[in-house]
């Protein structure tokens, strides 16, 4: 029987070989956000449209890393369809689950500036510090990125592309 973290492996593999959702919505009329990870080089971006309070359609391009693709992949399968409600959920559970080790990584990585990054986990309720990763289906093949601390910026980049664009097009129709 192979064990969870070969589970976890094909599933990551999976995403990379085969991305669910990859390309370009036509922005207008979806959002269209751009995120970079300077650490690795990965680039992504992402096109959202939002109807009725639901993330309705969801596409990722760009390139970089096995991570960063297969991370975005896995998240536009995710949340693809779901209420916002749910969508902002899942970014919560997946930063949780990928800040856990945030603030043990000691103070050795350094921002494309050539400051020290910020490494202040961010701030999460109580109740999605914990998460239970059955919670988060096949997302949870993830968790073990955060052993690799420099490739955690390659799992959020397009999560953090996506709460970008929910609240710039919250901030749109305020
Ligand atoms: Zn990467």
């Amino acid at each position: 029987m192979p064990d969870l973290q070969d589970l976890y492996r094909e599933i990551i593999l999976d995403h990379y070989r085969s991305p669910r959702n990859r390309g370009e919505l036509p922005s207008p009329p979806a959002h269209r956000v751009e995120g970079y990870n300077p650490l690795c080089g990965d680039e992504v971006v992402v096109t959202i449209e939002v109807d009725g309070g639901k993330l309705t359609d969801i596409k990722f391009a760009g390139v970089g890393c096995s991570i960063s693709q297969s991370s975005a992949s896995l998240m536009s399968a995710a949340v693809k369809g779901q209420p916002l409600e749910e969508v902002q959920r899942l970014i919560r559970a997946f930063k949780a689950m990928m800040s856990i080790h945030e603030a043990t990584l000691g103070d050795d990585v350094v921002d494309d500036d050539g400051s020290l990054a910020d490494l202040s986990p961010e701030p999460v309720d109580d109740a999605d510090r914990y998460v239970d990763p059955a919670s988060l289906g096949e997302l949870a093949a993830l968790q073990g990125v955060v052993k690799f601390p420099v490739r955690i910026k390659c799992a959020t980049l397009s999560w953090n592309a996506l709460a970008q664009g929910l609240d710039e097009l919250e901030a749109a129709t305020a």
